[in-house]
């Protein structure tokens, strides 16, 4: 099932989570010589809203945040006679997430009927594939943690979002259930992946690289708090080198890197204590209770819904021409992982300053771009990764919204490599530009910022500190040789800055070892 989590998560900002490989790895269980040290096999269903301009079968609106119940129409209301139309777009960002991931799509995928009653799907049914989805047998490969991974992708497949049920925030809540319909019949895939997850921190690493793929090729937009990219894992616990799994439980509604691997931490702890003890895993879903840290029993197996899955009457078979599928592989965007390959290769840079800036195509773009105008990638790299950063995440802006283009933070590299301006005087202008939008060069000759390189107007600065520091000199000619970086020190911040440091070395070093 698609079910989203119907809680809202808490403060938005530009990138949800920390990446799982920052954070520290996932804790072994402690050994006990009495008993067998156990190991989770992981395997996760991850749903994502494709991103179309309308719904899935038919022309209702996907924006989000309507208001409730405007984005609506006969057919995804799920009114009698109603009939769907495949949307052409999903399909075509569906094929292209199947080749991001490996797979193999078919020439025909059938859709089928998944029934089960609730309030929020008001056909009865949700319209899915089931049988013959549209691509199987994929991998992802990545490096992490120092070593490659090769994680199996079973299926990819489309299918029908279901509404929302509002639980909570009216004034009747403890009596009424307020249904949101908007969100019925958003086009989704759900990605199927093979058990091939050996711990959470796996599992967390994972989900950030398979988000950071659906961005990359334009069909996701990431955003796990709108719900539009969501979880669930199947877990269990074996003794270590055992070749059959241990009875699995299934986790849902795990909306953030985070929760996955805190999710999966606990469920792993708490079935291999349940083993420990010499008890037996239930085969159940598990609903993931973030504020309470732990996961709680949702439904077992015997509580299981029989879908009675058949295929969709009123949609023919999916039958997709090969040379459509061949002209969406030929189209497709380069991927984060083989972009961070180049951006190391191309551009000679350190494997995290790439991994850092293929985060998001717009800031690959900006950066590729800055590189390219100042000719020189790793002063670009330092100036996108530090003060743009840091400026962006300051104002929340995004990476379109940069009151600075490529090319004025390229004229701004080049006043630096050129000897025009110093390295604080940079920042100085950076944060002028940023404030104003003005060109470089024209708040730096404005301003009257550019490095002074005069030997006689750096030796009277020099002079002028000698003669303010009597002591200080004193203290440096008597063999207090740290003093002399006090004494430059003085003299970069009487010229604001804008002395040429090294000139400014040689000019003092001069003067104090010369007879007094
Ligand atoms: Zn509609």
């Amino acid at each position: 099932m698609s079910r989203p989590n119907s809680t809202t998560q808490a403060s938005k900002s530009l990138i949800p989570n920390p990446p799982p490989n920052l954070r520290s790895p996932n804790q072994s269980p402690i050994p006990n010589p009495q008993s067998p040290m156990y190991e989770p096999v992981i395997g996760l269903e991850i749903h994502a809203q494709l991103l179309t301009g309308s719904k899935i079968f038919c022309g209702c609106s996907t924006t989000f945040g309507a208001p409730p119940n405007t984005n609506v129409c006969p057919v995804c209301l799920g009114l009698p006679g109603a009939l769907p139309v495949l949307n052409r777009r999903a399909v075509e960002l569906a094929i292209r997430a199947a080749h991001a991931l490996g797979c193999t799509v078919h020439e025909t995928s059938i859709f089928a009927r998944k029934n089960y009653f609730y309030p929020d799907l008001p056909k009865g049914y949700q319209i899915s594939q089931y049988q013959q989805p549209l691509a199987t047998g994929g991998v992802l490969e990545y490096q992490a943690e120092g070593r490659a991974f090769h994680v199996g992708i079973l299926r990819v497949h489309l299918e029908e979002d279901a509404g929302k049920s509002l639980h909570e925030g009216f004034p009747d809540s403890d009596r009424r259930t307020y249904l949101d319909y908007n969100r019925s019949g958003i086009p989704l895939i759900e990605i199927v992946t093979q058990p091939d997850l050996e711990s959470a921190s796996q599992a967390g690493e994972f989900f950030s690289r398979l988000r950071a793929i659906l961005v990359a090729i334009g069909v996701n937009d990431g955003n796990m708090e709108e719900g539009s990219l969501r979880c669930d894992a199947n877990v269990s616990v074996r003794p270590g080198g055992a070749a059959e799994y241990g009875t699995k439980t299934e986790v849902k509604n795990l909306n953030s890197f985070r929760h996955v691997q805190r999710a999966l931490e606990f469920e792993i702890e708490r079935q291999t204590a349940v083993l420990r003890e010499g008890g037996r895993v239930t085969q159940e879903t598990r609903l993931w209770d973030a504020a309470g840290g732990r996961t709680v029993s949702m439904r077992s197996k015997e509580e299981a819904h029989d879908y009675r899955y058949f295929p969709e009457p009123d949609l023919p078979p999916l039958r997709i021409q090969p040379g459509w599928i061949a002209g969406i592989r030929e189209a497709m965007p380069e991927l984060p992982d083989a972009q961070r390959r180049r951006f190391v290769d191309q551009y000679a840079l350190p494997d995290y300053d790439a991994g850092v800036l293929t985060q998001t195509p717009a800031l690959a773009a900006y950066f590729e771009a800055t590189a390219a105008a100042a000719g020189n990638a790793k002063s670009a790299s330092n100036w996108v990764m530090g003060e743009l950063t840091r400026k962006m995440n300051e104002t929340g802006l995004e990476v379109s919204g940069i009151p600075i283009t490529p090319g004025a933070l390229a004229d701004l590299i080049r006043l630096i490599d050129s000897g025009t301006i110093t390295g604080p005087i940079a920042k100085d202008v950076f944060e002028k530009m940023w404030a104003s939008g003005r060109a470089p060069a024209e708040i730096v000759a404005a301003e009257g910022l550019a490095r002074i390189d005069d030997d006689s107007a750096v030796e009277t600065a020099v002079r002028d500190v000698i003669a303010a520091h009597a002591d200080a000199v004193a203290q440096y000619r008597a063999g207090k040789k740290q003093t002399f970086g006090f004494l430059v020190g003085q003299v970069i911040k009487s010229t604001k800055g804008r002395a040429n440091p090294a000139l400014v070395n040689t000019i003092m070093r001069r003067i104090l070892d010369s007879a007094p």
